[in-house]
């Protein structure tokens, strides 16, 4: 078992420990953020993320697992330190690797023994062997270290799951002293290992992630012109699902994709080929189609209403997606500020995200309008003009037809996440919008249509 450092308690860097600390490695996890690290030390997790608090509390009790804001004591003994601080896009669509770098320097003025020092924030590719060079340029001791590339494929809202069952493990390393340590320290794990260059490992993160962002963006094209030729984007996902080459996941059209990883992964990948001079034409596609599919809800419904001044909109989900509490590159993020400039009246309802919302948008008066956070679906609809539906959470799949057509003052929802069946919809007298597939009208007005009929 190894003495195991984790620099960054965020999504990665937290389950990473925690899971290492579970297989039996002995683990500290450093932050700069000293309000994250008195959570962590009373057992609570300032993440959202199922399944995480328990494992905490567990793997501390049993002594496996400390966290600190004390870098040198962490780092001066470690075996192994593992490096997962956040590494954000920056305006012109590169990756900011100044946490990376602070890091590095920390790391190499702390160590007083060899160890291995290893990458799981996604990094461009090359990054790695400049993270090495650094930690040579500022080391204080007399120490041997190595950098090796473990990339991270967690999703998050089921991040401890997929740590612990990953597909695979890629270990990105340049000697066979690194290959064997970061081998034996997932040993217990059981999983598959792929072992490659460093930079072949940076670069397997980018293309895997860049490829399911494409596959959505895709799914959400062809939803697009599916409204347009009268084809329902569910019952042609279905009917390719079936065909294993192109597989069943992923396949869900909707309001684009968000979150922490595939808008700046993919910014940052098409920056990278940029400064080799070469013009990475599918990733830009994706881009471009998913930024104009998180208005597009917005969009329609800008149409059919005069304005929103002064309507009640009722905001189901703010998440990225369900399972979290992240709100970055969520629909909401981008929709919320276009509805409060025109004076929108938001009650949003979120199970989790709420509260981390209100830190950008708090309650009250807001540009135009206002914004209320409320407890229930049935407050947020209650008199409502007009929904929107932002993130599939259970209890919000739930809700049934009745429901929208009893409370709403006006039945009219546009749901980002295709939901609800619009033949039930069209049934109880609901104005329905999706994506891809037909919309229904209310009773008595006009039969289900097409969008461009
Ligand atoms: P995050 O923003 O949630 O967490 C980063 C943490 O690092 C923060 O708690 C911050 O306080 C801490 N930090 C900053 N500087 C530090 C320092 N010098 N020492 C110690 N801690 C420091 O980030 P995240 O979502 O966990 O992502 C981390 C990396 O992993 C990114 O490169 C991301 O692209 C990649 N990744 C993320 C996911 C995901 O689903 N979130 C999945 C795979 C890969």
């Amino acid at each position: 078992m190894f003495k195991i450092a984790v620099a960054g308690t965020g999504y990665v860097g937290l389950v990473a420990g925690v899971c290492f600390a579970e297989v039996g490695h002995q683990v500290t996890c450093v932050d700069i953020d000293e309000n994250k690290v008195s959570m962590l030390k009373s057992g609570v997790s300032p993440i959202y993320e199922k399944g995480l608090e328990k494992l905490m509390q567990k793997n501390y009790v049993a002594g496996r697992i400390d966290y600190t804001t004390d870098f040198v004591s962490a780092y001066k003994e470690a075996d192994v330190i593992f490096i997962g601080v956040g590494t954000p896009e920056q305006s012109d669509g590169s990756a900011n690797l100044s946490y990376i770098s602070t890091v590095a320097r920390q790391i190499a003025e702390s160590i007083e023994k060899s160890c291995l020092v290893v990458v799981k924030s996604t990094v461009p590719v090359g990054t790695n062997d400049k993270v090495e060079q650094f930690i040579q340029d500022f080391l204080v001791n007399d120490v041997h270290v190595e950098v090796a590339s473990n990339p991270e494929f967690l999703a998050q809202g089921s991040a401890v799951h997929d740590t612990l069952h990953a597909d695979r493990i890629i270990i990105g390393t340049e000697s066979k002293w690194a290959e064997k340590i970061l081998t034996d320290v997932y040993e217990p794990f059981n999983l598959p290992i792929v072992s490659v260059n460093r930079r072949s490992a940076e670069m397997i993160k980018y293309a895997s992630n860049d490829f399911l962002a494409l596959k959505i963006s895709y799914m959400n094209d062809i939803a697009n012109l599916c409204e347009l030729v009268g084809a329902d984007i569910q019952d042609v996902a279905k009917g390719m699902s079936f065909d294993e080459r192109i597989g069943s996941k992923f396949l869900n059209a909707g309001i684009g994709y968000g979150g922490s990883c595939f808008p700046k992964d993919t910014k940052a990948l098409e920056y990278i080929a940029k400064q080799q001079g070469y013009e990475l034409k599918t990733v830009k596609a994706a881009i471009e189609v998913n930024r104009d599919q998180k208005t597009k809800l917005f969009k329609k419904a800008s149409k059919r209403l005069i304005t929103f001044n002064n309507l009640k909109v009722a905001v189901l989900g703010l998440t990225f997606k369900p399972g979290t509490d992240d709100l970055r590159e969520a629909a909401s993020i981008e929709n919320i500020p276009l509805l409060l400039e025109q004076g929108a009246e938001i009650y949003a309802y979120d199970p989790v995200g709420a509260e981390n919302f209100s830190k950008l948008y708090p309650e009250g008066k807001l540009r135009n309008g206002s914004m209320t956070y409320v407890d229930s679906i049935e407050h947020a609809l209650d008199q409502a003009n007009v929904c929107f539906i932002f993130t599939e959470w259970k209890e919000i799949k739930e809700v049934s037809p009745e429901i929208y057509k009893k409370l709403m003052r006006t039945p009219l929802i546009y749901d980002g996440r295709n939901i609800y069946n619009v033949e039930n919809m069209q049934e109880m007298g609901v104005e329905y919008h999706s994506i891809g597939r037909k919309f229904s009208i209310r009773k008595g007005v006009k039969k289900i249509e097409f969008q461009n009929s």
